[in-house]
Parts: C-alpha cells; sequence; structure tokens
C-alpha cells in the first residue's frame, strides 16, 4: 500500500496582542515610499532630518526648530534625558505608566518619583503636582496613560500646567494620540505649545500609523532644548525608509487614519464587553489596548503564550494582578477570546 502523504498539522493561529502595535501596517503611500528608499540604500538619510522636521512643522503649525525627529519617541525621551537630568534631579510621572521614563531618569542617576494614577487608570494631575520638589526637573504626563488607557481632559491639563512650578518641564506623551474619539481629549501641540509656558509634547509614528518596526517619533520642546536634544543626537539615527514612510504618512488621506480610529474602537469595545461577560472588569481605555485585572497575571500569560496569544503581564510595570491585551486584528481577537475564556475558568479573578 503506498505511504499516505503526511498530513501537516493545522498551523495555530498566533496572536500578537503584548505589544501595543496598531491592527494595520504602513499607509498606502507609506510601503511605496519604503519600496523606493530601499532602492537608495546605499545613501545616507538626510543629516539632521531636515525635511521631515519641516513637513512635520507644516502638519502641526509648529517652527522646525522646536522639533527633534529620532528613532521613536523613546529615543526623544533619551535625548531629553541626556540634556536635562543628572543626579539629584527628580522627575515625576504616573504609577504605572510607561517604563522608559524611569529607565531614563536611572540611567542619568536622577530620582524618579512614581505617584498612583487615579483609580480609573488615568493620571492623578493633583497628586503630581504635589509632588513637585524645587529639585524636580520633568514631570511626564501620558495622555491617554499606558497600561491603563485612562485619558485626562483638556481642563484638568489646562490647570496642571498653570499650577505648575516653572522649573519644571512639563513632558505630554501623547503616543495614542490618534486613536481617542472623546472630544474632552486635548490636542497638546495645538492647545498648549504656543503659549509662554514651555512645554513638551511627544508623538510617534509606531502605533495607528504603523510603522512600529521602522522606529521613528518625534517631540515638540521648547527651542533650546530641541537645539540641545538634537546637538548630541546619534547621527543618521532616523533611516532612510523610516524619514521616507513618516513624510509619506503625514500626507495620508483623513479616512485612512479615521478608518483605522473606527475599527481599532469597535475591537475595543468588542474585547471589553466578551471580557465583561466572563465577569472580568477591564478599566476604561480610550487607546488601543485595555487593561484588566486578572489574578496571577504571570501565570495567566503564560497560559496564553503557550496556546500562541500573547499578551503583557504587567508584574514589571507594578501591577502583577493585571494583563493589558492590545486591540489587533479580529481573527486575533477571535482567538484572544477563545483560549482566555478556557484560561479564565481555571485561574479565576479572585484567587
Ligand atoms: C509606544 C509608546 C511610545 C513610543 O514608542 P516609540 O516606538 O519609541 O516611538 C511612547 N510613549 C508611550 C506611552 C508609548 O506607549
Amino acid at each position: 500500500m503506498p505511504e499516505q502523504p503526511r498530513r501537516e498539522p493545522a498551523p495555530v493561529p498566533v496572536a500578537h496582542l503584548a505589544q501595543n502595535e496598531g491592527i494595520f501596517g504602513p499607509v498606502a503611500a507609506a510601503r511605496r515610499a519604503i519600496a523606493e528608499a530601499a532602492g537608495r540604500g546605499n545613501r545616507y538619510p538626510e543629516a539632521g532630518t531636515g525635511a521631515l522636521r519641516r513637513a512635520i512643522g507644516a502638519r502641526y503649525g509648529i517652527p522646525a526648530e522646536r522639533i527633534v525627529v529620532a528613532a521613536g519617541s523613546t529615543a526623544v525621551i533619551h535625548y531629553l534625558s541626556l540634556c536635562l537630568l543628572g543626579p539629584g534631579d527628580e522627575v515625576v510621572f504616573g504609577h504605572p505608566t510607561f517604563v522608559a521614563y524611569r529607565l531614563e531618569t536611572a540611567n542619568r542617576g536622577a530620582t524618579a518619583v512614581p505617584v498612583p494614577l487615579t483609580e480609573h487608570g488615568s493620571y492623578d494631575l493633583d497628586s503630581l503636582l504635589a509632588a513637585v520638589t524645587p529639585r524636580t526637573k520633568l514631570a511626564y504626563v501620558t495622555n491617554p496613560n499606558n497600561p491603563t488607557g485612562g485619558m485626562v481632559a483638556r481642563d484638568e491639563v489646562r490647570a496642571f500646567l498653570d499650577a505648575l512650578p516653572a522649573h519644571v518641564l512639563p513632558v505630554i506623551d501623547e503616543a495614542y494620540f490618534d486613536y481617542v474619539e472623546d472630544p474632552g481629549y486635548p490636542d497638546s501641540i495645538k492647545e498648549f505649545c504656543s503659549e509662554d509656558r514651555p512645554v513638551a509634547v511627544l508623538r510617534t509614528f509606531s502605533k495607528i500609523f504603523g510603522l512600529a518596526g521602522l522606529r521613528v517619533g518625534f517631540g515638540v520642546l521648547p527651542a533650546e532644548i530641541a537645539k540641545a536634544a538634537r546637538k548630541i543626537q546619534v547621527p543618521y539615527d532616523v533611516n532612510g525608509p523610516a524619514a521616507a514612510a513618516a513624510l509619506a504618512t503625514l500626507d495620508a488621506p483623513e479616512h485612512e487614519i479615521a478608518e483605522r480610529r473606527a475599527a481599532t474602537a469597535a475591537g475595543r469595545e468588542l474585547l471589553v464587553s466578551r471580557l465583561r461577560a466572563l465577569g472580568f472588569a477591564p478599566l476604561p481605555s480610550v487607546a488601543n489596548f485595555v487593561q484588566v485585572r486578572v489574578g496571577d497575571a504571570r501565570a495567566v500569560a503564560e497560559s496564553l503564550a503557550a496556546e500562541g496569544v500573547f499578551v503583557r503581564p504587567l508584574g514589571s510595570w507594578g501591577a502583577p494582578d493585571s494583563i493589558r491585551v492590545t486591540i489587533g486584528p479580529p481573527s486575533e481577537m477571535d482567538r484572544f477570546a477563545e483560549v482566555f475564556g478556557r484560561v479564565a475558568r481555571r485561574t479565576p479573578a479572585d484567587s
């Protein structure tokens, strides 16, 4: 009898929901720009990222000299920290929040001052203010916050900026800006960057614009700080395809971004309702991820990972009872729901 052809096992669907990456890849124009830039891969990119800074400046109504473009907004945080921090300085930020603030503060020998979030997972700006001392140099406001997804409204941000002592630079991190639909959410570049009070705002191409793998983000900074940051910047740290992709993304039609925003919001609402149906209480999120208490987060994340579903357990962020789930494509969200439903029955949230 002839040998049976060996049957391949059905591929296990993998769900990458651990890194807050956008559902979609680069916009169509950016894909073309990347392909075209690849052919110039033997050439150095433009020194000083002038063309991209001018384009960002034109798009957001800010002079190019106030803009620093770097290999992700994480790199802008690095340069800001290098320019402004040293031993004895203090940096205030929410807790839990994006870990880069703590790491970059520690790298400079400065002191991190974490301040608990509100119970809804947004920054508590009154407590942040109360934590400011004469040694405070930077005050981060992550809006919406990562990993919780909670936001602060424009009135709260304005009151905070008005009350913040002049020796502190507020750094408003808006990595998830284009996901937010709430009309109370401020556009900090437009609303706060043209006032007398120095303000820094961070944005990135890594999330809704789908360029996380290319590494490009920017900061709108007070002019002198931007100049100092560009001086210490690693030459050519924004590569040619990344700069080309970012330029093309700035010109993307608004409906293309709006579709992404709507698809993400729909995925988030579905995830929230599925989690609630299982008896969980996810935090209210306006971004492309949701934080939820699950009990032993590491055990839950490991059980999910064993079946190809990757989420972020938040132990190293200071929330060992919670995971963060990124909104992925519908097939991956279905897979998450199916596996999580089984895993959650074995490890109830109150364990
Ligand atoms: C993702 C993220 C960033 C930016 O990451 P880059 O890829 O380095 O641009 C910045 N801040 C927060 C809060 C983030 O979640």
